[in-house]
């Protein structure tokens, strides 16, 4: 058995078959991630508990509840937090014979890009060990990379499935917004927030997309679309499927390397029978200024209820002779609970809705990002998908970005909009380029129409074959 390179449904079949029970499964991998995760730090925690290793084992991130083992986001104001009910994705995913292998590192509240935000540590790019991982769900992504998941989930706000995967080269699909449900999913920025996958091939994204899609009573962002057979639809070739590639997505401090690897991969379409058009998405360069005035909007009022008194970490019993007013207790336990990522957000967040600013930045932002539904609604009047690099560069150096909020935050700049727009959106690995002696993988963004997820995975079926 080779370990490293376990598919889902590879490995289904070999279960089924009776090739391989799923004990002699979990031991392996067991064994193999708990040696790899000294060095990667991929995952925050495993299942110890053997009478839980059923099915097939995956990974996932922090922020997703799993009764049974705590949920701290990677924060210490949710240090062992222990849920007392279980994500709709969880339920799912082991009602169709899928297991939890562990849960897996991220940057705290997933805000950031490197996962280096995480209260537990930093988590290692499994390519070159001086580098991130991508974040915020890096260690989701890690795990993939390096073998020690077969499949993980995260979470996508702003671009946390897809630049890790770019980062780690692995296949990142965020789904349409309301595609999966997110009960249970400790929420973010609630208007962008999404769970999807990562994998080691697009069939396994395909896989676990039938997995965890369709609607669900606990959660009304939830959507009634019909859920098609994202595995059937996959061996379509290509020919005539119209391709957009946005001239605002090749920008000015793109990395040149980068750049070359997808165009490159978009060529190959052109080579697989697809039409290639040049398109525009006009509002492209206010994206990323919408989503740091939303996102942080959100986030202000989602992070309200960690007060020091229903969750985790508090000050509360700290403090001796009962002095402490409720106030101090708030305001305590957040700033000691909190890190320094957190901290700015919610600042940010509560300024722009603050009265006075409301209409300023608020409202305008609201307006701009209607702009950029429609500059989606129009393109997908002349094309089936969207193809762009899916970050700006690859993987970069640990501690290069941290210390610089707003440099971090350009990692997102290609990401956001499919967020702001609630479009599918997946990364692909399309190549890679060498630095210091390491290869680095570089990923393709392709964008989708809402609930089209079937076209862009089976696009990137197509260039994953080719390639
Ligand atoms: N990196 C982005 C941020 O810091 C996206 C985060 C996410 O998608 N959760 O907000």
């Amino acid at each position: 058995m080779d370990i490293k390179n376990l598919t889902l449904i590879g490995t289904k079949k070999m279960l089924d078959d009776k090739e391989l029970s799923a004990r002699e499964l979990w031991r392996a991998l067991f064994d193999f991630a708990k040696k790899e995760n000294k060095e990667i730090h991929g995952f925050l925690r495993f299942q110890e508990d053997e009478s839980k290793w059923k099915g097939l084992p995956i990974a996932v991130k922090d922020n997703m509840l799993a009764v049974g083992m705590p949920t701290t986001c990677a924060s210490k104001i949710l240090e062992n937090y222990q849920p007392s009910y279980q994500a709709t994705v969880i339920d799912k995913l082991e009602k169709n014979g899928l297991g939890i292998f562990g849960k897996t590192n991220m940057d705290e509240f997933a805000m950031g890009s490197s996962t280096e935000s995480s209260a537990f540590g930093i988590t290692k790019n499994p390519h070159d060990l001086e580098r991130v991982p991508g974040g915020s769900s890096g260690g989701s992504a890690a795990a993939v990379a390096s073998g020690m998941a077969l499949a993980a989930l995260g979470s996508d706000t702003g671009g946390s499935i897809r630049q890790p995967a770019s980062f780690c080269g692995v296949v990142g699909l965020k789904p349409t917004y309301g595609r999966v449900s997110r009960y249970g999913l400790v929420a973010m920025a609630s208007s962008l927030d999404q769970i999807g996958t990562f994998t080691k091939d697009v069939k396994d994204a395909a896989y676990l997309l039938n997995i965890i899609s369709g609607f669900d009573k606990y959660d009304s962002t939830s959507s009634k679309e019909h859920v098609p057979n994202y595995l059937e639809l996959l061996d379509e070739d290509v020919k005539g499927l119209r391709i957009g590639v946005p001239k605002e997505y090749f920008i000015k401090g793109m990395d040149a390397d980068a750049e070359k690897t997808v165009r490159n991969a978009i060529k190959k379409y052109e080579s697989l029978g697809a039409e290639i058009v040049e398109i525009s998405l006009p509002h492209t360069e206010y994206a990323l200024a919408v989503y740091y005035i939303l996102m942080p909007a959100e986030v202000s009022s989602n992070l309200a209820r960690f007060d020091g008194i229903r969750y985790g970490y508090s000050i509360e019993r700290d403090l001796e002779n009962g002095n402490a007013t409720l106030d101090d207790v708030y305001k305590i336990s957040r700033a000691k609970g909190f890190g320094a990522e957190p901290r700015r957000r919610i600042m940010l967040g509560t300024f722009v809705l603050s009265h006075g600013y409301y209409d300023a930045y608020y409202l305008k932002a609201q307006k701009v990002r209607t702009k950029i539904i429609q500059d989606f609604n129009k393109a997908f009047e002349k094309v089936d998908v969207i193809a762009t690099p899916t970050s700006p560069t690859p993987a970069f150096k640990i501690g290069e970005k941290i210390s610089d909020p707003l440099t971090m935050y350009l990692s997102d700049i290609f990401t956001v909009s499919a967020n702001l727009a609630g479009v599918p959106a997946l990364s692909l690995p399309c190549g890679i380029v060498e630095r210091e002696g390491k290869k680095l993988p570089v990923g393709l963004q392709l964008i989708g129409k809402h609930f089209d997820e079937s076209t862009i995975l089976r696009a990137a079926h197509s260039l994953e074959q080719a390639l």
